[in-house]
């Protein structure tokens, strides 16, 4: 009988912190800017430069920390990790080794089995590092440290995940922590969030864990479970032909789907790891933690509670509103002024889902302010516009966050209730078209439709549909 066999992953994950400045001197961690404009003695590595702690980055790890059940360090410290590498100015990288913020927690994903507990072995603090640019044409590289010293939290799990779908479940948990938090957006693609993922086979029911392998800075959903399967079947058939798993860092070529060696493990002795010796040490009172417990956000399944009692919208759409912190932002604001939940939910659901597809764009980068959208919703109540219109300035809404109501007056969209008005529009199309006449006379119902389209399209999209329809049928 063929042996059953169980993949054991534990996963590493940075997350650049959004902080205005970066960890350890006053740079700007905006992503973007020209190469080496956001950057210092301090973040370039020079000699007696020295770094000072941003408060800020202690305070957005403890928020982490604390979302996610783990014990807060009281007294903690940094150390250098020593390894050499063009875009690591000081030729060690600043991490906590020994006394890492945050230990011993946990977070709750679903599964087909229930509610599964993944643990956190830690959560440290560090800093990111420039960007390596390699130049084909020049046939040179060059290097950027705008990125270099940006804040970055690494969140250490246990190795209690089972599958690409556990894995992807608890990233997912992790982001919305992090945005619902707003200490990160969390963008994979950008790589404001960056997962490594340790693997190992065992067979089924052993109580002993296998030799892992690493795979790093995996950016998509997709790559990681691409990336998961790759390696499964790799190890599974090592194992079956008798060979040993190599403890070793893989990189995942996910065009050519499969992964090849980069480097054996190293161990923390490579790193030559020691206290940095210019930050003293980090100490954490109570009161501090306390005070930020209390500024902990009310977390997505809250949320998705209290819409249910709140607002009275479907599951459905509960469930996609809250999964972008910004998007539930926008729609509770919206809500606020127009009392319209269901309108609202619609607009984010439909056009702005849709818009965001079509644009390959994060819910997080949604630019209109929630103002607009519920004035644009009064704008149809009220009958100012049709529905029609309302898509079209909602478009351009998207794009610029313009005032609906500015753009009605500006670009005349006022629909027409002029009922002589649209009645004169009715009896030229009438004319102009005997043949559609003819055939809705003779019983053809749909005929109808081709004259309400004339009359839509004569009136510049501004008269009311249904008016339309209506005066049509009486006419004929
Ligand atoms: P290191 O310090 O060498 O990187 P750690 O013990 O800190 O190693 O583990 C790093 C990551 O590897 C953790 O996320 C952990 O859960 C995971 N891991 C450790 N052992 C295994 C294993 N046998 N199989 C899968 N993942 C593992
Ligand atoms: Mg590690
Ligand atoms: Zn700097």
């Amino acid at each position: 009988m063929a042996k059953e066999y169980e993949t054991v992953i534990g996963l590493e994950v940075h997350i650049e912190l959004s902080t205005k400045t970066k960890i350890f001197c006053g740079c700007s961690t905006a992503f973007g800017g020209d190469p080496n404009t956001h950057t210092c003695p301090v973040c370039t590595g020079m000699p007696g430069s020295l770094p000072v702690l941003n408060r800020s980055v202690v305070e957005y790890a403890m928020a982490m920390g604390l979302a996610t059940h783990c014990d807060i360090t009281r007294h903690g410290k940094f150390d250098r990790k020593n390894y050499f590498y063009p875009d690591n100015p000081q030729n060690y990288q600043i991490s906590q080794l020994y006394l890492p913020i945050c230990r011993n927690g946990y977070v709750e994903i679903e599964t087909l089995d229930g509610v599964k507990k993944v643990g956190i072995h830690e959560i440290h603090m560090e800093e990111d590092a420039g960007k390596l640019i390699h130049d084909e044409w020049a046939d040179a590289s060059l290097v950027d440290y705008n990125r270099s010293g940006v804040p970055l939290i690494e969140i250490v799990s246990e190795p209690d995940m089972r599958s690409a779908k556990e894995v992807i479940a608890y990233l997912e948990k992790l982001k919305m922590f992090a945005q619902y938090l707003g200490i990160s957006d969390c963008k994979l693609q950008e790589g404001s969030m960056r997962a490594d993922v340790n693997l190992s086979i065992r067979e089924k029911g052993s109580a002993e864990y296998g030799t892992r392998t690493e795979m790093k800075n995996l950016n998509s959903f997709t790559s990681i479970t691409h990336a998961i399967q790759g390696e499964t079947e790799r190890q599974i058939d090592l194992i079956e032909e008798g060979k040993a798993v190599v403890q070793e860092t893989r990189r995942w070529d996910d065009t050519k789907a499969e992964s090849y060696a980069m480097r054996s493990k190293e161990d923390a002795q490579d790193y030559r790891y020691f206290p940095d010796p210019d930050l003293i040490p980090v100490d954490i009172s109570d009161e501090w933690i306390e005070r930020i417990r209390s500024k902990q956000p009310e977390f997505r399944p809250e949320k998705m509670e209290r819409y249910r009692k709140e607002y009275g919208i479907p599951d459905y759409d509960i469930e996609i509103i809250t999964g972008s912190k910004h998007m539930a932002d926008i729609f509770e604001a919206a809500t606020a002024i127009c009392d319209q939940p269901k309108k609202v939910s619609n607009w984010l659901m439909v056009e702005t889902m849709r818009l965001l597809k079509e644009k390959v764009m994060d819910p997080e980068d949604i630019r209109f302010s929630p103002e607009h959208l519920a004035a644009l919703i009064e704008l149809v109540d009220t009958k100012v516009i049709n529905q029609p219109v309302a898509k079209q300035i909602f478009e351009v809404m998207f794009e610029e966050d313009v005032d609906p109501k500015q753009y009605v007056e500006d670009h005349g969209l006022k629909q027409e209730s002029d009922e002589g008005a649209i009645r004169a529009i009715c009896e030229k199309a009438i004319s102009e078209n005997p043949q559609s006449v003819a055939d809705y006379k003779a019983g053809k119902e749909k005929a109808i439709g081709f004259l309400v389209g004339q009359v839509m399209k004569a009136s510049r999209g501004k008269a009311d549909p249904g008016t339309v329809n209506a005066l049509l049928k009486e006419m004929l």
